[in-house]
């Protein structure tokens, strides 16, 4: 019995690890709204991370061959800081988390990790080291455990219970009538843009990437929820490499190093003060989203 056993349970685990993994890139494309393109290199090697240095070397890309998107992008995170990209829409902020979770290659220049060329290693490996928090999170039609411990099925309950407490959804979960069991998702309970986005930063916590990505989302959060996101964000960017693409200006003013992206181009980079100073296009938005914040509270006291 014993000798059916164990094939019967290996053939268990291959299953899960196969549903995993293509649990996985379906959720990742879908996460992105995009289609693989590429292939890994004869020979890849798998990406060795320690510090967790990323750096766009000259970067220039194209969707199509006739229209360049991003055109000599130069930019470091330094292990464990955290960059901000801001710009205008269609600048080409969401173009840099592709091109770093490698979903196109560059058309020119390198994107490094640790100085290793992304395009040489695994595209597994990479997305193993990479962690997204994206602006809408998908969810399984699965319990709100599951969608939580998915970040890594190997955690305890008890694991998974401090991420959730980190990410401050733990509450909002006890409250619900089926807890730990409620099933979300399409076809379950429908959560809100920041109940999803805390659920995205739980499975995250549990995941530990040496490298994050933050989409803010451009909904509006209420301000307790958007606190709350902002807090447990820095409490697990604080030993990550972190990219936050950012609309809020507000939510970024802490960010080791900010860009302004305008036309594929980094037009601005420093720090909030710095940007401030400068009196350009950065504190332009500033002052244009200081203002827009006001009428708003007006309107709404
Ligand atoms: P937003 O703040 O609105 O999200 P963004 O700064 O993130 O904008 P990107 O999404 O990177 O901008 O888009 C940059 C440019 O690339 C835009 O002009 C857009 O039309 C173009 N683009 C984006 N995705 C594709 C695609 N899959 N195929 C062709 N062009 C694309």
């Amino acid at each position: 019995m014993l000798q059916l056993f164990i094939p019967l349970n290996a053939l268990g685990i291959i299953y899960r690890q196969i549903k995993y993994t293509l649990a996985d890139m379906d959720l990742v494309f879908k996460l992105l709204k995009q289609k693989p393109e590429i292939q890994d290199v004869e020979n890849a090697t798998d990406i060795n991370v320690s510090k967790g240095e990323v750096k766009f070397e000259d970067v220039s890309f194209a969707y199509d061959k006739k229209r360049e998107i991003l055109h000599g992008v130069n930019f470091t995170i330094p292990a464990g800081k955290t960059v901000a990209v801001v710009g205008f829409s269609g600048g080409g902020k969401s173009t840099l988390v592709r091109l770093l979770f490698r979903f196109y290659d560059v058309s020119q220049g390198r994107i490094l990790i640790d100085g290793q060329d992304i395009k040489e290693c695994t595209q597994d490996s990479l997305r193993e080291t990479i962690g997204i928090v994206p602006q809408d999170t998908v969810l399984f039609n699965e319990s709100i455990f599951y969608n939580i411990q998915y970040g890594n099925l190997d955690a305890s309950r008890e694991e998974v219970e401090n991420a959730a407490k980190m990410a401050h959804i733990y509450d909002f979960i006890e409250g619900l009538p089926d807890g730990w069991d409620s099933v979300v998702g399409e076809r379950g309970l429908k959560l809100s843009g920041g109940e999803k986005q805390r659920v995205a930063i739980a499975r995250t916590i549990l995941k530990k990437p040496p490298i994050l990505i933050f989409d803010e989302a451009t909904s509006s959060l209420d301000s307790a929820t958007e606190q709350a996101i902002q807090k447990t964000l820095g409490k697990i960017s604080s030993k990550t490499s972190t990219l936050i693409i950012a609309h809020r200006l507000s939510t970024i003013v802490d960010a080791d190093m900010i860009l302004v992206m305008e036309a594929g181009k980094i037009i601005e980079r420093g720090s909030h003060l710095v940007l401030l100073e400068q009196q350009g296009r950065y504190s332009e938005m500033w002052n244009l989203q200081r203002d827009t914040q006001g009428e708003d509270s007006d309107n709404n006291g």
